[in-house]
């Protein structure tokens, strides 16, 4: 068999050895059934039990309160670009959008399709270097709602702390950090997620949804894109994506199984501290990203020279280390380093990275 990489993808992204063992026992035949899953009808018995399986983990792991949906859907988180609009500025027409990224960016050119948007603070002056502040009022009082992107893929920035919104119901893209760390659901209105990173396979996305926050949607909403027909039909309205349910669904028992989300975050903290104190303590390499507002998923660094980054790339998945290619609007380096990514693999990248520095230090 060939031997694993340490995958440094960030997304579609590394699933724990142990999801894909399991899987791989029951690939042809799902407990008994004689078949896989993906062979199954959405509608069997055992299939019910695979997806409310994974809906009563996920309640457990966030702690999601009652009042909460958890929504089965697809396409992506870009489709909750629209999703949110469509669904919650449906009062006043208006909503305001904290611009910290690329995804951000987009979230807010797809409302504007909708409603009139205010871009309440925004990093791009320093390529999305860091969390930008704000005083609260700057938030309009009427705003439908407050959105942000809680982990910022691209830049390796995070949230620390929730952004002010007052009452108005906050709503956020946690694609690249549902699960890693705790999160308190009840101060949100809407927690949305692709899968990719931290939950399993691309083609399930999660909404969790507070109530009062569906069937309110606009007119022109059509039904695959409404909230309420997910919360009304348990996300069965149509075929849900079932097979990337089944894996989230091992991911969320192998999560419980590592002491879940509280441990992780825990180790999460430690995984991520190992590379930014080498950072910080390195002569050739640097992080891109202030200290104060680091991601603890992804961490985008930089060699001095355009030739130094492309030769570590390559060294790098010379010895298994991949994907390691910062993405193109930042250059250089990121790593990142989701739930799954073992201690080994970030020893081995830190190991990797003082072989380095030892040999190219002259250079810089
Ligand atoms: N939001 C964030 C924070 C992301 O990292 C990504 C994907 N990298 C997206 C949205 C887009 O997700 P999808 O491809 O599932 O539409």
């Amino acid at each position: 068999m060939m031997e694993r990489v340490y995958n440094f993808s960030a997304g579609p992204a590394v699933l724990p050895l142990e999801v894909l063992e399991q899987a791989q026992k029951e690939f042809i035949s799902y407990e008994g059934s004689g078949m896989n899953v993906m062979e199954m009808s959405h509608r069997s018995k055992t299939y019910g039990g695979i997806i409310a399986e994974a809906e009563s983990l996920l309640r457990e792991l966030m702690d999601i309160p009652g009042n909460y949906k958890v929504l089965f859907m697809q396409g992506g988180a870009s489709t909750q670009f629209a999703m949110v609009p469509l669904n919650l500025m449906n009062k006043n027409k208006k909503a305001d959008y904290i611009r910290t990224g690329q995804w951000a960016k987009k979230s807010q050119q797809q409302a504007e399709q909708y409603g009139d948007i205010h871009v309440v603070a925004s990093s791009e002056d320093k390529t999305f270097n860091y969390i930008p502040e704000y005083s609260a009022d700057h938030i309009r009082p009427d705003a439908d709602y407050v959105h942000f992107v809680t982990n910022n893929t691209i830049y390796g920035t995070r949230f620390t702390e929730l952004p002010e919104a007052g009452n108005i119901p906050l709503v956020t893209d946690m694609s690249s950090c549902i699960l890693s760390q705790v999160y308190d659901v009840s101060k949100y209105g809407v927690i949305y997620a692709g899968a990719q990173k931290n939950i399993g396979p691309a083609g399930v996305t999660i909404a969790i949804v507070r109530e009062d926050l569906i069937g309110n949607a606009m007119d022109i909403t059509p039904i695959m894109l409404n909230y309420k027909t997910y919360a009304d039909s348990d996300s069965m309205y149509n075929t849900p994506p079932t097979y990337s349910i089944y894996i989230a669904m091992l991911v969320f028992r192998w999560l419980k199984a590592q002491g879940g989300v509280a441990a992780m975050e825990k180790r999460n903290e430690e995984k991520a501290g190992w590379v930014y104190d080498f950072l910080d303590n390195s002569k050739l390499f640097s992080a891109t990203v202030a200290p104060k507002d680091r991601s603890l998923m992804n961490i985008p660094f930089v060699l001095p020279t355009d030739e130094l980054n492309a030769q570590f790339v390559k060294e790098a998945e010379a010895t298994g280390m991949v994907n390691l290619k910062g993405h193109r609007s930042v250059g250089g380096m990121r790593a990142s380093i989701y739930n799954a990514m073992p201690d080994e693999g970030v020893k081995a990248l830190v190991e990797f990275m003082k072989r380095f520095e030892m040999a190219n230090g002259g250079k810089a």
